[in-house]
């Protein structure tokens, strides 16, 4: 038997390079140890900073880190993960430039593939919403915005106007409350600055939450806060209602309403990825895997799982741990910990328990609400400490030096209004490329 231990990590998102970067810290030059990184990405995307790309505050590749420059002493595989056979120990993977699949051996699998959005079975919403879960999400909805706002300053036909500047976000939580005081503050500075004859009273602006008050996680008083600001800069705040349908210019609500609008962004929930959804093993009704309290699948004592596509419970309170990146972060830890007393021969494992020290969202330009420490801040102060922690939290220098000078160049001048169509992709069906990792096993031949 080879003496030689392959670790190979699923996904490159927060609980992916967490691992990475731990398990690499470990087994430092270790030739005994080889590590692998599979990623349909070629790299890691910063998503709290995310909906700031959405209103191009920032740049897209301002909070996005080449996976390959984290790996100081591991492989990495561009390339989609298709099925995972936990008997013979096999990932089949399908190359990104070229299709062709290929599978990967391994004697420890780390799966951290978080989840894509949540339509519901909604084929229409699907097909009508953008979502706000990848960079080029976000992207689109920048181009978007943009689009609208030229279109309506171009037509004298005041319904399709309205039409036109309505932008409708479905999610209370934090993706969608950022996102639409993201773009409200797009929207109300360029028509003020750059687009007069559209008419800021023919903005409308709406954030649609199924719970009681926004940001549950903050707890009813700064939820109820938070609307209230929100309301104050020109958001309407439609609590206790679902979108259940949309069209190519409208979305409907359960409470009979319809909305005209030509901009739905949706951001009401995580779905599991068809990989994740199709392994045989135990499930959490929402399909994300059951992990045992070390951060282990059930029945699969090699195979560890974390983050979005994992339902971890919270031993003090029985309840799961919520999808975020904070949580993933912390799993890391313990789940590395636990892979090296695994590999050494140790037989007393971590349990993995968490109590979160604060949360925080930011609402608009220099407003932020955030509770630390039990302590409830609010303004200018919360939206200081978002920036600091969340910038501190970026991996790599260079990138927090871009985040700071997009920040910077934002408080000096005028937000950038230009328009990129769309981009023309080159596929390879022809080209052969062989690989010599023998890490790889040729699957099925071309
Ligand atoms: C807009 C937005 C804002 C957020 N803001 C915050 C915040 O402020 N604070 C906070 O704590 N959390 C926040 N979150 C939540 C946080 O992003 C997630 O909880 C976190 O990313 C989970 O980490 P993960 O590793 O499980 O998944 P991800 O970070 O989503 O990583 C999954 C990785 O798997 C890869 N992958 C998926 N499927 C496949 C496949 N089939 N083949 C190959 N690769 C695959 C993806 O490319 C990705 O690299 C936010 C999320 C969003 C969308």
């Amino acid at each position: 038997m080879s003496k030689i231990k392959k670790i190979l990590i699923l996904g490159g998102g927060f609980g992916g390079i967490k691992v990475l970067k731990l398990v690499q810290k470990k087994f430092k030059n270790n030739p005994n140890i080889r590590i692998s990184l599979v990623s349909q990405d070629n790299y890691f995307l910063y998503t709290p900073m995310l909906p700031q790309v959405s209103s191009g505050l920032i740049h897209p590749n301002d909070i996005t880190v080449p996976i390959r420059k984290l790996c100081k002493q591991a492989e990495f595989y561009h390339a989609a993960i298709s099925y995972i056979d936990f008997e013979q120990k096999l990932v089949t993977i399908t190359r990104e430039f070229d299709g062709k699949v290929r599978a990967l051996d391994y004697d420890y699998l780390v799966i951290s593939l978080g989840g894509s959005t949540n339509f519901f079975k909604n084929n229409n919403i699907k097909k009508h919403a953008f979502a706000i879960k990848t960079v080029e999400d976000a992207i689109s909805i920048y181009s978007q915005v943009i689009n609208m706002l030229e279109s309506a300053a171009q037509t004298s036909d005041l319904d399709f106007k309205k039409e036109l500047m309505t932008f409708t976000v479905v999610g209370g939580g934090f993706a969608g409350v950022e996102t639409i005081g993201e773009i409200n503050q797009l929207v109300r500075d360029s028509v003020k600055n750059f687009y007069p004859s559209i008419g800021k009273d023919n903005i409308s602006m709406n954030l649609i939450s199924s719970k009681e008050f926004i940001l549950p996680e903050l707890g009813p008083k700064l939820g109820k806060m938070a609307g209230e600001y929100l309301k104050k800069v020109g958001v309407n705040v439609i609590t206790k209602t679902k979108a259940i349908d949309a069209g190519e210019d409208f979305v409907k609500l359960d409470n009979g309403k319809t909305i005209p609008c030509m901009t739905l962004i949706w951001a009401a929930g995580i779905d599991i990825d068809p990989v994740i959804a199709e392994l045989d093993c135990k499930h959490h009704k929402s399909g994300k895997l059951k992990v045992d309290k070390y951060l282990r699948v059930s029945g699969h004592d090699e195979v560890f799982a974390l983050g979005d596509c994992a339902f971890v419970t919270n031993p003090i309170t029985g309840e799961p741990y919520p999808a975020t990146a904070q949580n993933t972060i912390h799993q890391s830890v313990t789940l590395v910990d636990n892979l090296y007393s695994l590999i050494v021969g140790k037989t007393r494992f971590k349990e993995f328990s968490f109590k979160s020290k604060g949360i925080m969202t930011t609402l608009g330009r220099k407003v932020a609400i955030a509770v630390i420490f039990g302590l409830h801040i609010k303004g200018p102060i919360a939206w200081l400490i978002w920036r600091t922690y969340y910038l501190s939290k970026l991996p790599m220098f260079e990138k927090k030096f871009q985040v700071a000078t997009s920040w910077m160049a934002d408080l000096l001048f005028k937000r950038d209004l230009t328009f990129i169509g769309l981009i023309k992709n080159k596929y390879l069906t022809k080209v052969d490329i062989k690989s010599d990792n023998s890490s790889i096993k040729d699957f099925f031949k071309d």
